[in-house]
């Protein structure tokens, strides 16, 4: 027999330890794992000199931007940014504009997106204004659906406990899962206004408007509304320990959830803010080091479920801005994501077998890719292949997003994906962009 692709001279985790070996593709799908020796001959061999194979990163919280917001990031440089940073499927947020908020808004999207992307691409839909949509959505192949109660981007009044709560009965029904961005409205808006009324523009104010307190109360609400309902809910970037404290013991308790954290989140504190000033300005914004130092922890703990980058791209000039007010909040983040998780793994902080965990084997158990997420025969061939060695410093100047700045500008990071295979295409090699717009697919679950 021939098979499609051979990768040889490869390594993969495994529970023995890094271990040699050769993988082949066939028809998109993993065919065989094995001894070089044991593997059927294939039409093209590519040998990758001892670098250690993957299972296809995927992020799960990802502004790919696009429709009226292209100038920001479009589906081909949102999807390149993602190649190159070695994530093989990433999931569009809703809060575009137009939101994705109804089936013709998804559909839109849908199309849109299919001849532009380079990795695969699932759509997250916010909450449609009727309850029945939400199977509709389902079945048009949203992958889950998010709810930002600072900023919704929905027609329903977040702020009502009871629309809340029918809202998260109706997508319990359908068993799509629910992304929740937790910070309170009613705390950050009051003390925003004050703060505005009074002149005060300084990140010391943000700061104090985007408390703890106020993610803290959100996800607190949240848990006490979605008592008694089955539906599985997913806390988008936590940045607090009393917030991931409450989650921990709503899980210990038997509610089906989980919750992803941020690389800003774990490895940038406020100090970094007041230095980096727009450039570090994201909501929930960042933390005090203590705060940070103890996120780490309880990742390498498993009381995390999943890391996302939670890839936000906005124009510099929207970063720069004199009045914190006016900041737009958000930043880039799908090409320094992994590196800097492997540089935590070369420091001994975090093993590759919890890496692989948080970024491709949770992920896709969490939102339900039942092909995905593991090197093993008959998965998808999404391979994310990295050199767990090679040193670089970041350099936002060779993003391929959009967004050319990064808090991170100027790290020096151990640890860099060198290829990406997308359904046994190679995409990206060596930091070059190898395949053409539409090589990647739109996603549903199955
Ligand atoms: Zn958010
Ligand atoms: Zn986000």
């Amino acid at each position: 027999m021939l098979v499609d692709t051979k990768i040889v001279n490869a390594k993969i985790l495994t529970v023995h330890g890094i271990t040699s070996c050769g993988i082949t593709i066939e028809d998109g799908k993993i065919h065989s794992i094995g001894l070089e020796a044991s593997l059927p001959n294939a039409s093209r061999s590519v040998d990758i000199n001892g670098k250690v194979v993957l299972p296809g990163l995927i992020d799960v919280h990802v502004h790919l931007r696009d429709l009226d917001l292209s100038f920001k990031e479009d589906f081909h440089s949102g999807t390149c940014a993602a190649a190159a940073g070695g994530f093989t499927t990433v999931l569009d947020m809703p809060n575009t504009k137009p939101p994705t908020n109804s089936l013709l808004r998804l559909k839109e999207k849908i199309a849109r997106a299919a001849g532009k992307i380079l990795v695969n691409v699932g759509f997250y839909s916010d909450f449609p204004k009727a309850p029945e949509d939400f199977n509709y959505l389902k079945a048009e192949g949203a992958v889950a659906f998010k709810i930002h109660l600072l900023r919704p981007t929905t027609e329903l009044n977040v702020d009502d406990d009871s629309v809340l709560r029918s809202a998260f009965k109706a997508v319990g029904k359908t068993k799509a899962l629910v992304s929740v961005h937790a910070e309170d409205r009613s705390i950050i808006t009051e003390l925003e206004s004050k703060f505005q009324a009074s002149g005060d523009t300084s990140l010391a104010a943000f700061l104090e408007a985007h408390s703890p307190e106020a993610e803290v109360r959100a996800i607190e609400r949240i848990l006490r509304l979605i008592k008694g309902i089955n539906v599985r809910v997913h806390f988008a970037h936590v940045s607090t320990l009393s917030g991931l404290k409450l989650i921990i013991q709503a899980k210990q308790a038997g509610l089906p959830i989980t919750c992803e954290v941020t690389p800003h989140h774990l490895f940038l504190t406020e100090e970094d803010f007041l230095r980096l000033k727009g450039i570090a300005l994201i909501t929930p914004p960042l933390r005090t080091r203590q705060n940070a130092l103890r996120l780490m922890a309880a990742l390498k703990r498993g009381q995390v479920d999943l890391v996302v980058s939670d890839h936000a791209p906005h124009l510099l000039e929207e970063k720069m801005r004199e009045n914190v007010w006016e900041i737009s909040p958000g930043i880039p983040g799908l090409e320094t994501t992994l590196p800097l998780l492997l540089t935590q793994f070369n420091c001994g902080h975090i093993s590759l077998r919890r890496i692989i965990e948080v970024l491709s084997e949770k992920p896709a158990k969490v939102f339900g890719f039942k092909t995905k997420g593991r090197l093993k025969i008959g998965y998808d061939a999404d391979l994310t292949i990295v050199d767990l060695t090679k040193k670089f410093t970041i350099d936002p100047s060779n993003f391929h997003s959009k967004a050319k700045y990064s808090p991170f500008n100027g790290w020096k990071v151990v640890g860099k994906p060198v290829q990406t295979w997308v359904g046994g295409n190679l995409v990206m090699d060596d930091g070059m962009i190898t395949a053409n717009p539409g090589a990647g697919r739109v996603i549903g679950v199955a």
